[in-house]
C-alpha cells in the first residue's frame, strides 16, 4: 500500500505498479523538512542528467538568506550590488546633465516631433546611461510605451 509520507506524491499506475514521481517526493523544505509555503530554491543537475529542484520554506529561506548575508561571500555580493546600483545612479545623473548641457549649448537640437509618431513635446530616452549622448527622442506616450516594454530604466523625462 501507499505509505503515509507519500500522500502528496503523484502516483502513476503502470502495469499495476505504483511509480512515485521522484520530484514530488523531494518537495519539502531542505532545512526543516516542512511542506508549507515552499519556494524553489536551487536547481541542480545530477550526474545522470536529471534536474533536481531543492526547496526551502518561506521562513527557512528568510533565515538562511539573512545568515548568508553575514558571511564573507554574502557581504561581497551585497556590496557589489550596492556599488553597481550607485554606479547606475551616477551614470544616470551624468547622462541627464550632459544632455541638458548640450541642449543649452545648441550642440544637440531637441526635435519638434517624436521619432515614432507625429506628437510634439518630446523627451529624451536613454537606452544605456553609459552612452550619455545616445538618446532617442520620444513623446510622453511613446516613451511610456517603451518603458512598459523594456522595464523601468529611469523615471524622469531626460
Ligand atoms: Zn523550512
Ligand atoms: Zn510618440
Ligand atoms: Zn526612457
Amino acid at each position: 500500500m501507499v505509505q503515509l509520507w507519500y500522500r502528496n506524491a503523484t502516483c502513476h499506475i503502470i502495469g499495476g505498479l505504483f511509480l512515485i514521481g521522484e520530484d514530488m517526493v523531494s518537495k519539502y523544505c531542505q532545512s526543516c523538512k516542512g511542506t508549507d509555503n515552499l519556494k524553489a530554491n536551487s536547481k541542480q543537475t545530477l550526474k545522470d542528467g536529471t534536474q533536481k529542484t531543492y526547496y526551502l520554506c518561506r521562513d527557512c529561506n528568510t533565515v538562511l538568506k539573512r545568515r548568508y548575508r553575514k558571511t564573507q561571500h554574502g557581504k561581497a555580493v551585497t556590496y557589489g550590488a550596492i556599488r553597481r546600483s550607485q554606479e547606475r545612479t551616477r551614470n544616470k545623473v551624468r547622462a541627464r546633465r550632459m544632455v541638458m548641457h548640450h541642449i543649452q549649448n545648441g550642440n544637440i537640437r531637441k526635435p519638434d516631433n517624436c521619432s515614432r509618431c507625429p506628437n510634439e513635446n518630446v523627451e529624451a530616452h536613454h537606452e544605456d546611461y553609459s552612452y550619455a549622448l545616445d538618446v532617442i527622442w520620444l513623446c510622453r506616450r511613446c516613451h511610456a510605451d517603451l518603458h512598459a516594454k523594456v522595464g523601468k530604466l529611469h523615471k524622469t523625462a531626460i
